[in-house]
């Protein structure tokens, strides 16, 4: 990614997760997801509004997020709140999922965007 690195388009802005200065060993599918689509050219996170992080958004497009990238993602399992099978109710996703969900949200991205992601 030119001039900055994902972690200021992604983590930063939208991970609750994210802890400045800690070194993460492994990124979300979300975020590396949206790092490919960039590089791919689907979408200019250079250009894209700073987004309101709102719940709403993100539950209008949990269904499609789970199928393309939560699935896939290897804290899934184990590790995300957000995606065990009894979340609190102001459980947040990562920065990923919420970044996904509004450029989906904004018409951004398409699905044909994430179905082309194996
Ligand atoms: S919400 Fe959880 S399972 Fe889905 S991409 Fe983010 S960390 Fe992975």
């Amino acid at each position: 990614m030119a001039k900055k690195d994902f972690k200021d388009y992604i983590c930063r802005p939208y991970c609750m997760f994210f802890k400045e200065g800690q070194k993460e060993e492994m990124t979300c599918k979300g975020a590396q997801i949206a790092e490919l689509l960039f590089h791919r050219k689907r979408v200019n996170l250079e250009k894209t509004p700073n987004f309101a992080s709102d719940p709403r958004i993100w539950k209008n497009q949990q269904a499609k997020l789970e199928k393309y990238v939560c699935h896939k993602c290897s804290f899934q399992a184990e590790d995300c709140d957000f995606q065990s099978s009894a979340p609190a109710d102001d459980m947040k996703p990562c920065g990923g999922f919420i970044l996904l969900a509004c450029l989906l949200e904004s018409n951004l991205i398409d699905e044909s965007a994430l179905e082309t992601i194996e």
